[in-house]
């Protein structure tokens, strides 16, 4: 039997109770179909074929994960900042003894080659341990000194918050999420994507093994206009941390107004990655072909744009396009597939329509630009390379989310920063030089929230993570994470000595 046969043998076993029975919504320690009775039908990406049904929630659904999160919040708020980092830190432990399961469904759900999802229940886990140690000091304020005052500051969790997540990488980016929530003290409901739902189901079940109390972790599946709105709109959730698409961002700040949300928005990019003559041309290359065909292109950090320099340019084009026609795409299952289906029909058509596009305006098609027929019914797209664009079309400006990269040619580095800058988003650069001085000066000049010099994107869990323009407001990892999960309180203490203005005296 080959790997692949292996790996969708074992995987049929994790998915048949998914297939037998809809998945529900885990409210208040316990799972429910909701009151509707109404399912929609989760679809695998490589055949077509139903992975099972999943409730669909309404705002009945809504309203009672937010109660169950309010209504359990004192006590997790409460809890020791060392019993916390316990019950997280076991959740981890349960999160790696599910590893081979969460990655084999994973891959299957939302079409990511098997070779990048294996780690994730690991790099999951890796989350929850970072910030269970950070649960123990989540509260340290500050003391600050006037002459006859000391104020202190004093942190404490916001309350009980909304996580909606996208279908792309739905299980890391949900870690990245709860984890921090949770370890602030904070309650949650969950909102998954619809497309990709099953590895949430996953992470609720481990909730409850880790021993969170009931109610602390809430999770309700359906749609976003009506379970994701609801939730931003809820009076008890404080907070909406959310990853997705930029208008369904500025649709959530609108939804929370009324209730005054905090809002964390991680959305889009068209992220550049900009080679300079005088890069490392092997690393570059790797780490170009890398950023943009791993994870089927369906990453927000992404370099879908790839600004090569005049000098370079003929060389490094040739070795990429080899590169890009030798991608092995296939079933996610597959161990030697780099570039699996993507993750619905839906976003398959939307991917595809920009290969229409590139043509009219005036791009070369380098490499790819058409569906996989050999591959079947699945979501397969051909690896795809558009050269000779320019940064106006829209090959160049719209987020395609696929294994698409856009080459655009520039002479001198102030043309690279001001083609790199010349976009709505503002996510990740990446820079291919060996001149320091001009990496200092791309460090300060480039408008992204995150800039990778000589590197693909490396998670640095203590580092901020997020973006500017219309990529987002607000970061994720280490203390950023709880700037936004917590909210501070100054309280000030007088020395007894200072005059306390008299009236009326
Ligand atoms: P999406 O915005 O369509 O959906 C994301 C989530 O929002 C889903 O759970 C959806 O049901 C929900 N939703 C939809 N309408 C809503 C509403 N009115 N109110 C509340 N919730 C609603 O995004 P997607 O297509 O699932 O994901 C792809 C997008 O996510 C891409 O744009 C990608 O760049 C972005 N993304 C960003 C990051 C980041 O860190 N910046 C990471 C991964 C993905």
């Amino acid at each position: 039997m080959s790997d692949l046969q292996q790996n969708i043998q074992q995987a049929n076993t994790y998915l048949q109770r998914f297939k037998d029975n809809t998945t529900g919504h885990y409210i208040n320690g316990e799972w429910t179909l909701g009151t509707s009775g109404k399912t929609f039908a989760n679809i695998s990406p490589a055949d077509q074929q139903p992975l099972g049904e999943i409730a669909e929630g309404g705002e009945v659904e809504v309203n009672r994960a937010c109660e169950a999160a309010q209504d359990a919040f004192v006590e997790w708020r409460d809890m020791a900042g060392a019993e916390r980092k316990n019950i997280l830190n076991r959740l981890a432990d349960k999160l790696v003894e599910r590893a081979d399961e969460i990655a084999l469904v994973e891959s299957t759900d939302c079409g990511q080659a098997i070779r990048f999802m294996k780690q994730a229940a690991v790099r999951g886990a890796a989350n929850f341990r970072f910030f269970a140690d950070k649960a123990v000091e989540a509260k340290d304020g500050q003391a600050l000194y006037q002459s006859e005052h000391t104020n202190l500051t004093v942190r404490s969790p916001i309350g009980p918050v909304g996580v909606i997540t996208p279908w792309n990488t739905p299980f890391m980016l949900s870690t990245w999420k709860i984890a921090p929530a949770l370890a602030a003290g904070c309650t949650i409901v969950h909102k998954p994507a619809e497309f990709s739902p099953l590895s949430a189901a996953i992470l609720a079940e481990v909730s409850a093994e880790a021993g969170l109390p009931a109610g602390v972790w809430n999770m309700v599946n359906g749609f976003g206009e009506v379970v994701g709105k609801r939730l931003s709109e809820h009076p008890a959730i404080k907070a909406v941390a959310f990853v997705g698409e930029t208008s369904t961002g500025s649709r959530i700040m609108e939804q929370g107004a009324a209730t005054l949300k905090r809002i964390h928005l991680e959305l889009g990019g068209k992220n550049p990655v900009i080679v300079f003559d005088d890069a490392n041309f092997e690393r570059a290359l790797d780490a170009v072909v890398f950023m943009i065909y791993s994870l089927n292109g369906q990453r927000c950090t992404s370099s879908s744009r790839l600004l090569l320099q005049s000098g370079i340019r003929e060389r490094f084009l040739e070795a990429l396009k080899k590169r890009v026609e030798n991608l092995t795409v296939g079933h996610p299952l597959d161990p030697n597939t780099e570039v699996g289906p993507l993750v619905h029909t839906e976003h398959f058509d939307k991917v595809l329509s920009y290969m229409e596009t590139a043509r009219s305006e005036g791009a070369i098609i380098a490499v790819g630009g058409q569906r996989c027929e050999e591959l079947g019914v699945g979501n397969y797209v051909q690896p795809t390379l558009f050269t000779e664009a320019n940064n106006q079309m829209k090959v160049a400006r719209e987020e395609i989310f696929g294994p698409v990269l856009t080459e655009i040619e520039f002479d001198t580095e102030e043309k690279a920063i001001q083609i790199a800058n010349d976009t709505d988003y503002g996510l990740a650069a990446y820079a291919w030089t060996s001149d320091q001085a001009r990496s200092m000066r791309l460090a300060h000049k480039i408008e992204t929230g995150m800039l990778w010099i000589n590197s693909e994107n490396n998670r640095n869990l203590p580092s901020p993570f997020g973006g500017v323009k219309s990529s987002g407001i607000g970061r994720d990892g280490g203390d950023y994470s709880f700037e936004f999960y917590m909210e501070t309180k100054n309280v000030c203490f007088a020395h007894g000595t200072h005059r306390v203005p008299k009236l009326g005296a």
